[in-house]
């Protein structure tokens, strides 16, 4: 039977084959009689768990030696935190640029830290947009520079990187990484939630350029001092083992799917088809982010009339697609094909809306 598709924006689906492999793998019993969740993270299968993860993550994205990959507990959120905390040194000002919902929400929290001066903004109305990407104010005394190079709830993605000189670049990239290849050498650090694109909730990956691993402010938890978990293997307390189990899972996977260029090219498949019926729709859909700036991995959009929204959304979940509704603060639709999102659940939405629109149009 098929169960439907996930168009949750996380956490989402993950690919079937994936769910396969866990159900089998995680509970297998090792020689000792225990499975992966029973496993001390000091011992000798959870240390090749964890290093095959690491191997494989750099290499899908090519990371280069002077980067360290750390796979540490918790969300993304905590990182809006021990980025400033790691990362701020004797500087006393750090640069965010605003392009929506979550770098808002990482700004607000590194202004418990330090003085954030903010980088770029879009000041413009509809359609929507990423920041423009030049000029940048970036203060003199400035640790970093962040961006969001997806907005998960906006939207909203960057059409190109900002040149942000000798400012280390950091990016929340939570919902785009290892949906395409990144220049991993443009940033000093990016850090990405895994319960997207890389498994499961409750780790997050942050790939820090070791020349950045500096003595963290006095009062960070040790368990979040970027430099100790390096120096210890993200083994400095116990790590999520299952999650970490997951993600190399997740990276077996996309590594046989052609890696991220298969992930990419699939992705700009299943965007283009969804964008062209929205945008083919005479109006009936609509998507309220510009052209070039539109994020292929969640893709927003919108009903006319606000008052079919529900029934739009009862209509796609009796047909098997669960998770359209759009993020809390903004209301209408979203639907995030993030890697596990087969090409078919796409063709099966957007018959879906061209059926609801012969009905209600
Ligand atoms: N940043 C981005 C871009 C996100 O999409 C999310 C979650 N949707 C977060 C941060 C927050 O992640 P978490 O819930 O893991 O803290």
């Amino acid at each position: 039977m098929n169960a439907g598709y996930n168009f949750a924006s996380g956490p989402s689906g993950l690919p079937a084959a994936v769910v396969e492999r866990a159900r089998t793998e995680l509970f297998a019993r090792a020689d000792d009689g225990s499975t992966a969740f029973e496993q001390p993270f000091t011992g000798e299968a959870f240390g090749a768990t964890l290093a095959h993860a690491r191997a494989r993550l750099k290499d899908l994205l090519a990371v280069p030696d002077n980067y360290h990959i750390l796979f540490l507990a918790g969300g993304a959120t905590q990182q809006f935190s021990m980025v400033p905390l790691n990362l701020l040194g004797d500087a006393s000002h750090v640069a965010y640029a605003d392009s929506g919902h979550w770098s808002q929400r990482a700004i607000r929290e590194a202004g418990r830290y330090a003085a954030v001066t903010i980088a770029a903004r879009y000041e413009g109305e509809r359609p929507l947009a990423a920041p423009p990407l030049s000029p940048w104010c970036l203060p003199d005394d400035c640790a970093y520079c962040h961006i969001t190079p997806n907005e998960t709830a906006d939207g909203i993605a960057y059409p190109a990187l900002p040149d942000c000189g000798a400012v280390p670049l950091v990016a929340d990239v939570t919902s785009c990484l290892l949906t395409a290849p990144l220049e991993v050498a443009r940033f000093g650090l990016l850090y990405a939630a895994a319960q997207k694109n890389l498994g499961i909730a409750g780790m997050t990956v942050v790939i820090v350029r070791d020349d950045l691993l500096r003595r963290p402010a006095p009062l960070v938890p040790s368990s979040c001092d970027y430099r100790a978990q390096a120096a210890q293997g993200s083994r400095a307390n116990t790590p999520p083992t299952i999650a970490i189990a997951l993600a190399g899972m997740m990276f077996d996977w996309i590594a046989q799917q052609d890696g991220l260029a298969g992930m990419q090219a699939r992705l700009q498949r299943k965007a283009a088809l969804l964008y062209d019926a929205i945008d083919a729709s005479g109006g009936f859909f609509r998507a309220p982010v510009a052209p070039g700036h539109r994020s292929p991995v969640n893709v927003r959009f919108e009903l006319a009339r606000p008052e079919l929204t529900t029934p739009f959304l009862d209509y796609a979940a009796q047909r098997g697609l669960h998770h359209l509704h759009g993020h809390s603060a903004f209301g209408g639709l979203r639907a995030s094909l993030y890697n596990a999102m087969p090409e078919e659940g796409v063709h099966a939405l957007v018959t879906c809306m061209a059926d609801f629109m012969r009905r209600y149009g």
